[in-house]
């Protein structure tokens, strides 16, 4: 696949060429939960999101290297805590539980999930080292600030550039320098859990949690970083702020990625505005497929509003999918080879690659996935309407092969592609050999593009094609 990937980086407020900064691993952090209560289908939403981001990353051969924190240990926890009766920990515990679950319901794989809480030493030192640096300063009460005035470029990510603009933690606004300086480390008050440090007890900021277990994992310099939208101010502007300062890197992130809400009556799902419906009663009544064709189906910079007939619709989408793989594996099974195309037979190998290339397009320009969810579309079209009245083994080898490289990045349809198409070697053979032909056919009527992508697949599964005069060769290639 040479279509080149590109995508939007919130900090230049453009689309940029794909250029990871070692290839073929992509290092990427996205912000996880605050485990103070339920995760719901916002969330959903722009984890799935990220989620389609990572795939068609690995789809396109890199290797996706991905950390998503939990934040154990913050105000809401604890307010929280104090509101049920029970310790901060019980109520960090229920919910971190709740949201592993949930990831695995929808088929979604993160690997490392660093808590907040088991890299309290790293945060320390993290601070320590703004302090020695002049970028921290320790107040009276014991609480570490940020200041913001000995950053040239603060406000970059957002694009807010003006003191008033920059305000922020205003309970603690009596002992900083400046009013918009941040806390990195929070003084405990009575009553709160605390961790013992050099300036006392207290517990992190949020910013610095996520400055410091992203770089924990990944490095000081590292691709990608994500989050939700609402995240770009403070919380990112801030964790760039620190990060750059304490590193001497910049940029500290190659690309800033944010995903946009989920809406109801055009408001943002959240606990605040008491609008939430849970990733449990989602995934309860739609099923985790439904889930994820319906949050694929809008871009992710968008806002999605939810809707309940919207969503329902998807149900039948992924019914389609699943007969249109069940009527490949059956024709695979019961028809043999032919001996030779028709016309009819290679237009729909056209359109099959068509179909395949279109969806390339779309993913590879800034992950465009309701334009990829049309070929999806279009490719299940094919099946029913020129594959399955035809019965040809070569057609549903090929859509089945496009389907399941589709199904990489869906994700809906594992269960049904598990099970490999068994096929008895010297059969593989004689498919080859029937690959040759018709590849040769192709070739004698000069459609070298279709015939040089066939031979660029056969490589790709270590067949070598040679063209002689009078036909064409292969090799197991090694
Ligand atoms: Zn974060």
């Amino acid at each position: 696949m040479s279509i080149a990937i590109r995508i939007y980086n919130t900090m230049s407020r453009s689309i940029e060429p794909f250029e990871p900064l070692k290839p073929p691993i992509v290092k990427a952090y996205f912000c996880g939960p605050t485990v103070y209560d339920h995760t719901h289908l916002g969330h959903v939403r722009s984890y799935l999101a990220f989620d389609f981001i990572k795939r068609y990353l690995r789809l396109r051969g890199y290797t996706v290297f991905h950390v998503q924190n939990i934040t154990d240990i913050d105000d809401k926890i604890i307010r929280r805590a104090q509101e049920e009766g029970v310790t901060w920990k019980d109520i960090a515990d229920k919910y971190t539980k709740e949201y592993l679950e949930i990831l695995q319901k929808l088929n979604i794989t993160v690997d490392i999930h660093p808590r907040v809480t088991e890299h309290i030493k790293e945060i320390i030192e993290f601070i320590q080292l703004l302090i020695d640096k002049g970028y921290a300063y320790v107040a009276p009460s014991g609480s570490v600030y940020f200041d913001v005035s000995q950053v040239q470029d603060y406000g970059k990510l957002s694009k807010r550039f003006k003191s008033e603009e920059w305000r922020q933690e205003e309970e603690y606004l009596a002992e900083k320098r400046h009013p918009y300086d941040f806390a990195l480390w929070k003084a405990a008050k009575p009553g709160e859990p605390w961790w013992e440090s050099p300036w006392g007890r207290g517990r992190p900021g949020w910013h610095t949690e996520c400055a410091v277990m992203s770089t924990r994992y990944l490095g000081t310099q590292f691709d990608i970083h994500g989050g939700g939208q609402d995240l770009i101010f403070p919380h990112h502007e801030n964790e760039i702020a620190m990060a750059e300062a304490a590193f001497g890197v910049k940029p500290w992130v190659k690309y800033w990625i944010h995903v946009g809400y989920l809406t109801v009556r055009g408001e943002k799902m959240s606990k605040s505005l008491g609008n939430i419906v849970t990733a449990k009663e989602a995934l309860d009544k739609w099923g985790p497929e439904v889930l994820r064709l319906w949050v694929f189906s809008a871009h992710y910079r968008k806002q999605l509003e939810f809707n309940e007939t919207l969503l329902e619709s998807f149900k039948v989408l992924y019914q389609r999918l699943v007969n249109a793989v069940e009527t490949l594996k059956r024709i695979v099974k019961n028809s043999s080879i032919a001996h030779h195309l028709s016309d009819d037979d290679i237009a729909t190998l056209r359109k099959l690659e068509e179909v395949e290339i279109r969806f390339h397009e779309a993913m590879s320009e800034d992950f465009n996935t309701p334009k990829a969810l049309e070929a999806v579309n279009e490719l299940v079209s094919l099946v029913f309407k020129e594959i399955e009245p035809r019965e040809r083994l070569e057609l549903a080898l090929r859509a089945y092969t496009i389907i399941s490289n589709f199904n990489v990045v869906l994700g809906v349809l594992d269960k049904h592609l598990k099970e490999k198409i068994e096929l008895e070697s010297d059969i593989i053979e004689k498919l080859i050999d029937l690959i040759i032909r018709v590849r040769t056919e192709l070739r004698k009527r000069r459609e070298y593009e279709l015939s040089d992508s066939i031979r660029q697949e056969l490589l790709a599964l270590g067949i070598k094609v040679f063209d002689y005069k009078d036909g064409s060769k292969w090799v197991w290639e090694k």
